[in-house]
């Protein structure tokens, strides 16, 4: 999920030092620096349109707390200050700090928390494997009652996962769902932030996923393989519009840290951007992708516990089950996503579990998330690991 261009990578590291030795650290606010400048610049020619400024961090969920203060700050530059409510889904994930566990859904994480939280509203998300004919708009409306319930002139921010990654894993949904959230945050001035920290930057086989959904957001946060592992780095990208109302407002966002657009960093993430542009790393994640896709479904049909496999590019989940006619999940007791997980580690393969993506403490699944130069014949090894451990699994149940 975060070693995309692998490890040991020469051209990324010879940048890196390189950097090092010209300068490691300069305070944004007094200064800026040659990476940084460069790689936003970069960015902008990746990012849907009118997404072309950035602010940088340096973990996911310090970019979705910021997303979630710009969106506040935003309505008070815009005259509109009793703005301040961000709508989130069950089960999404955001992140571990306050405010971002306060926005997300995932029951588990939120627990021992829960009296520290803000109290923001949250809305259900579909579950396309155990209700395949849900209709996309019902849940898409979902938003809109919400936003009516709370009142308008309170709700700043929806935000979402456009594939979820950590509790209901690579789930997504028809882009008429995105679409009619897209028309929904406009009908009633409410910002939309995509959480694309696990999804963006080349994980679905393009660099954003939401451009698999024809919507484009009005925030997009960023981390994990932004920097390919080899810095700490997170980003928020803003739509213009969205600037120019700083910009011509009180002119400056009043937040900041120590470690945004460190140069060291800055340097990572524009060595990462520039080696997938050289050499089509998104596209090559985009075939290798259905492939492994295909090769994980067939897998499935030798398996008595898997019971959905989905997914976009390299980012893919299964989910395991106790019955695959009725899909009833297994018990949380049995710590299903668990022992897979460490069954595969024992094989020599890294799967990311999630658990309780069901009523907060049921369902199962793994994301599997390889680096993006990952071969064939490199697939080929991580699907029999994958088939031996689940068979192994299953055996011992
Ligand atoms: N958002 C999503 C979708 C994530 O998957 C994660 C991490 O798993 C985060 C935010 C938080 O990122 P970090 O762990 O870098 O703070």
């Amino acid at each position: 999920m975060v070693s995309n261009v692998g490890h040991g990578n020469k051209e990324v590291i010879s940048g890196i030092l390189d950097q090092v030795k010209e300068l490691s650290f300069a305070h944004t606010s007094q200064f800026r620096n040659r990476p940084q400048e460069e790689y936003a610049s970069l960015i902008s020619e990746i990012t849907p349109p009118a997404l072309d400024y950035v602010y940088f961090l340096s973990g996911g969920s310090e970019a979705n707390e910021t997303a979630i203060k710009m969106a506040r700050q935003y309505f008070i530059e815009k005259g509109k200050p009793s703005k301040y409510k961000v709508i989130g889904r069950w089960s999404s994930y955001h992140g571990n700090t306050l405010g971002t566990l306060s926005a997300g859904g995932h029951v588990k994480r939120r627990m021992a928390y829960t009296p520290l939280l803000i109290d923001f509203p949250h809305i259900d998300s579909p579950d396309w494997y155990r209700n395949p004919d849900a209709d996309p708009i019902y849940y898409a409306d979902l938003l809109e009652a919400e936003i009516k319930r709370q009142g308008e002139e309170q709700v700043a921010a929806f935000m979402l996962e456009p594939v979820t990654g950590t509790s209901n894993a690579a789930s997504c949904s028809p882009s008429v769902y995105y679409q009619r959230i897209r028309e929904i945050c406009d009908q009633y001035d409410v910002l939309l932030i995509c959480d694309e920290v696990m999804s963006g930057f080349g994980r679905t086989g393009k660099y954003f996923a939401s451009e698999h959904f024809g919507f484009i957001p009005d925030l997009i946060t960023g981390g994990k393989g932004i920097s390919g592992g080899y810095a700490p780095l997170a980003a928020v990208i803003v739509k213009d519009s969205i600037f120019k109302t700083f910009f011509e407002g009180s002119g400056q966002f009043s937040h900041g840290h120590t470690y945004i657009g460190n140069p060291v960093s800055m340097q990572a993430g524009l060595m990462v951007l520039k080696y997938l542009r050289k050499y089509d790393v998104v596209e090559h994640v985009s075939e290798i992708g259905k492939y492994l896709l295909s090769e994980l479904q067939n897998v499935k049909t030798t398996s008595d516990i898997i019971g959905d496999v989905r997914g976009l590019g390299l980012m893919i989940g299964v989910e395991f089950v106790a019955d695959q006619e009725n899909k009833t999940p297994f018990p949380p007791e049995a710590k299903l996503a668990e022992k897979v997980k460490k069954v595969c580690f024992e094989n020599g393969l890294i799967v990311y579990p999630g658990s309780g993506h069901i009523n907060g403490d049921q369902g199962d699944t793994v994301l599997i998330a390889p680096p993006f130069v990952i071969t064939k014949e490199e697939v080929d090894e991580l699907v029999g690991k994958f088939a031996e451990s689940v068979n192994e699994i299953s055996r011992d149940l």
